[in-house]
This record gives structure tokens, C-alpha cells and sequence, in this order.
């Protein structure tokens, strides 16, 4: 890679190069003056440390400046636009953060009894009933710590519900669409399911007729996404919902894209029997960073019995936990998770819904679609559009826009990383050659989405006028350029050892 814009110490403008903090430790230096312990007898029986213990020695200053721009190393979504497709990085409101850190909440501890914790209880039940309306469900079980895991939880509660009725054994077969989310298959495999595919058809829906030629007894569900990954509604859902349930089996919906549909569509008026919602994804709670997340998981009335402990119930005295395997507990399938979920995420979902109203989450779902329409309109003729016609909160481009250039869809990506934009979704879904997912989410402003346009129409031109280089040489403006993503994810070094 060619390199006029390298530097002597390896600094790009002000953006400095950063050695692990081991590596700045100078034996000696400290933040802080202690005096000498006061010395006792050891009662540790001959185990203590004999060592040093290990901790880099730092100044002050010099920590605070090693966190401060290791910091600013990470891009998020209050840094710039963030267009992954599939994963909605939409703005978290400052009120969320606010409510999270009321010292009421901020201080429970999960042990404490229910008597001195109703208002927590009261605020999962109240985000429970929240969730229950938007998507018109009878129960929804609020523990699981994200999507993935909201996916297992819905499906143990299928396999528990079919279990009850004798079938566990006939029942072995999972149905998942060509398009779906990894974690899909994973997670009918991890119940130990087999998974069957089905194909898409041109209009990048599934194939109603190859749909019904797999359903059969020996099927447990359906694990189906809408709208899909293609960003594109799945209008034979309700054909599906019905052909499942003549089956005997269940329907998974998977609700990642719910940020399209909210206060639209209620997926239960579909016919789903459960479905999980990324609170990070739909109700604007942050993706990391901030800790565990939340990937509640809404049950129709036949999968209710099952749901997950523990649970809020309305009690004798105000709310209480139903946490064992008696009583209204009797069939459920057990815990999934430590305690009641992520407390911290049911309080930001809650401010988001509250402070949007039901008129304001439909806005945003509205909203969302639209921005995601507007690129699309705008990028059709630049671009190449994967199918026909408007989409819903994503658009889905394939690489035929780059053919003969030499340019991949990986090389495009890292050229818009140079212009400031953080990369779409990439080779995702897999049934589109090359793919370019966009999601702009609602909370992108107008002239945001136009510098971004501009930025990919002069890519694209730049591509188509030959000049491949400037794409395999990217992206040349960041501290560093490209990785060995093969060697980063299958021999990862993992821990820092000390040079001897
Ligand atoms: C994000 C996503 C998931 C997984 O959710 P996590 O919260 O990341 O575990 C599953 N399916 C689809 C379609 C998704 O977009």
C-alpha cells in the first residue's frame, strides 16, 4: 500500500497511536500517595501472592489520557450515522439514561425482598403490558438478555408445549427461510432440531409452495422473520400462520425488524405464537456498552404455561415473583437467565415508550420506513437494487453496480469508512449476491442521509471510471488500515504477556 501519508511517530492529525496499558507501566509511578500498611498476622495459612500483583504503574494524568483516547477510538452511533442493516442503531434519548440512573433504580439489588422492590416490579410489568399491547399477545416473557436468547427461550417454550402434548418425539423438523438471521438455525439446532430451508422466491419472499410441500407431522415450527432480512414484508404470512397451525406446529416469528411495523401491525392479529423484540433494536435501549441487554419474548395462550421463571404477578399485596416450578410456575420450563432480566433496559424501553406515546412509536416506525424508502429512491439508479418496489425500515442492494470494476462490495466499504460513514450490513442476507443492507433508522435527519447519498454516488462513480485502486487501498485515513479479519477471529491473541 502505497504510503504518503504515513507520519514519524505513527499519529494520524490528532488522532495518536496507543500502546496497551501494560505496556506503559513504569515501576514506581503512581496516581495516588498511600502510606505504609499497617502490617498484621496473615491468616491466609501460606496462599498469599508472592509476587508483584501486576498492575501497570501510571500517573494520573497518564490513565486518564489512555482511557480518554482509547475512547475515542470507538465509533457509535453518537459518534455518526450507523446504516447496519438487520441491527436498527437508532439515537438513544438522554431521558432513557436519565430514568435509568434515578438512584431508586440505580441502587436496587436483585436479592432484595419483593416488599421493599414494588416499584421495580411495578415498572417490568407495566413495560410488559406495553409490549403485550403493541403486539396484541397475552404474556410476554420479559428475562431474556437479547434476541438470540429470546429465540432459544421461544423456542424451549415450543419444545415444552409440544413435549406436554406427547409429541416430543414425532415433532423433530424446525422450517427456517433461506434469508433468516444466523441465529435462527443456531438456535433450532441448539433445541435439537434439525433445520430445514426454504428457498426464496424472486420477489425475495419465501416460496409459499415450497413452504407447504416441507410442513408436515413432524414438524415443530416455523421460525420466520417479517418484515424479513431483504427488508421486504412477508405478505403471505397469514396463509403461513394457518397452514402451520393445521400442521400442529408453532410459529416463531422473529421480531428484530418489529421497528418497521410498530403501532402498524400487531403480530399477534398475524397468527404468530411467539416472537421475540430486541429492545435494543425497537425501544432504543444501547446495543453495548452499556451492559447486558434485553430480548423479551411475547407468547400466545397455548405457549404462556411455558414461559420462563421467575415472573411478575399481580399478588395478594401488590406484585410478587412466581420464581418456582408450582402454581401458576407448574410448567413452565425453567430459568433462562439470572434473576428477572435486565432491569436497566426494561427502564429505558419504558421512558422510550412513554415519552413516544402510542401515536409516537407508530410516527417512528413510520418514519423509519420512510427514510429508508427516501434511499432507496435516491440510490435505485446508482446502486442495484436487489428486488422491485418499495421496502420496508431497510434497503437492499446487490453488487451488479460494481460488475467489471474490480471493486468489491468489501473494497466499497472501507472506501466509505475514508468519507466518514460507517459501513451498511455486508454479504447479508446471504440470498443476494454481494449484498449492501442500509437501515437508517427513523432518527436520521434529512441532510444526513443526503450527505451519505452523495458520498455513495461519488463512490460508485469513482469505481466505474476505473479507478479500482483507491478502493483496495482502503480505507487509508484510519489509524489502521485493513486487518486480517481470518487471523483476528481464528487465532485471536487474546491476553497480554509480559516480555521477559
Ligand atoms: C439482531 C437480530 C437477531 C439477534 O438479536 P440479538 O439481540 O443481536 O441477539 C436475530 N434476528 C434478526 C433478524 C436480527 O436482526
Amino acid at each position: 500500500m502505497t504510503d504518503k501519508l504515513e507520519t514519524i511517530t505513527g499519529n494520524r492529525g490528532l488522532q495518536l497511536e496507543q500502546p496497551l496499558i501494560f505496556e506503559q507501566d513504569a515501576p514506581g509511578r503512581l496516581g495516588v500517595d498511600l502510606g505504609e500498611p499497617q502490617t498484621s498476622e496473615t491468616h491466609l495459612g501460606g496462599v498469599e501472592r508472592k509476587d508483584a500483583i501486576g498492575l501497570p504503574n501510571l500517573s494520573e494524568p497518564q490513565t486518564v489520557r489512555h482511557y480518554t483516547r482509547i475512547s475515542q477510538k470507538n465509533y457509535g452511533i453518537d459518534s455518526g450515522f450507523y446504516p447496519l442493516g438487520s441491527c436498527t442503531m437508532k439515537h438513544n434519548p438522554r431521558l432513557n439514561e436519565k430514568m435509568a440512573r434515578l438512584p431508586g433504580f440505580a441502587s436496587l439489588h436483585p436479592m432484595q425482598p419483593t416488599s421493599t422492590t414494588q416499584g421495580a416490579l411495578e415498572l417490568i410489568d407495566a413495560c410488559a403490558h406495553w409490549l403485550k399491547v403493541t403486539c396484541n399477545m397475552p404474556a410476554v416473557a420479559m428475562s431474556p438478555a437479547a434476541g438470540a436468547q429470546g429465540e432459544l427461550c421461544g423456542m424451549m417454550a415450543i419444545k415444552a408445549a409440544i413435549e406436554d402434548r406427547g409429541e416430543g418425539e414425532q415433532r423433530t423438523r424446525v422450517l427456517v427461510p433461506e434469508s433468516a438471521h444466523g441465529t435462527n438455525p443456531a438456535t433450532a439446532a441448539a433445541c435439537g432440531y434439525s433445520v430445514d430451508s426454504i428457498p426464496a422466491n424472486d420477489r425475495g419472499r419465501v416460496d409459499l409452495d415450497a413452504f407447504l410441500s416441507k410442513l408436515d407431522d413432524d414438524v415443530a415450527g416455523i421460525m420466520l422473520t417479517n418484515p424479513n432480512t431483504c427488508g421486504l414484508f412477508e405478505s403471505d404470512i397469514i396463509k403461513i400462520a394457518d397452514a402451520v397451525h393445521d400442521a400442529g406446529a408453532f410459529f416463531y416469528c422473529d421480531g428484530a425488524n418489529l421497528n418497521a411495523i410498530m403501532g402498524r401491525i400487531r403480530p399477534g392479529d398475524l397468527g404468530i405464537d411467539c416472537m421475540h423484540i430486541n429492545l435494543h433494536k425497537t425501544f432504543s435501549t444501547p446495543h453495548g456498552g452499556g451492559g447486558p441487554g434485553a430480548g423479551p419474548v411475547v407468547l400466545s395462550e397455548p405457549l404462556a404455561p411455558f414461559a420462563p421463571l421467575p415472573f411478575v404477578v399481580h399478588g395478594d399485596d401488590g406484585f410478587d415473583l412466581v420464581e418456582h416450578k408450582d402454581g401458576e410456575g407448574e410448567k413452565s420450563f425453567g430459568r433462562i437467565k439470572g434473576f428477572h432480566g435486565q432491569m436497566g433496559m426494561f427502564i429505558r424501553a419504558l421512558s422510550f415508550m412513554m415519552s413516544h406515546g402510542s401515536d409516537g412509536l407508530r410516527q417512528a416506525s413510520s418514519d423509519a420506513v420512510l427514510n429508508a424508502n427516501y434511499l432507496l429512491a435516491e440510490l435505485k439508479d446508482t446502486l442495484s437494487p436487489s428486488f422491485d418496489g418499495p421496502c420496508m425500515h431497510e434497503c437492499l442492494f446487490d453488487d451488479s453496480f460494481l460488475k467489471d470494476t474490480g471493486v468489491t462490495t468489501l473494497d466499497f466499504a472501507k472506501a466509505m469508512i475514508d468519507e466518514g460513514f460507517h459501513p451498511m450490513t455486508m454479504y447479508f442476507p446471504l440470498v443476494v449476491h454481494g449484498a449492501l443492507l442500509m437501515e437508517p433508522t427513523e432518527s436520521e435527519s434529512l441532510e444526513t442521509l443526503d450527505q451519505y447519498i452523495h458520498a455513495l454516488k461519488g463512490l460508485t462513480a469513482m469505481a466505474k471510471s476505473g479507478n479500482a485502486d483507491h478502493f483496495l487501498e482502503a480505507p487509508r485515513l484510519t489509524p489502521r488500515r485493513r486487518l486480517d479479519e481470518t487471523a483476528a477471529a481464528r487465532a485471536p491473541v487474546l491476553r497480554w504477556k509480559k516480555e521477559e
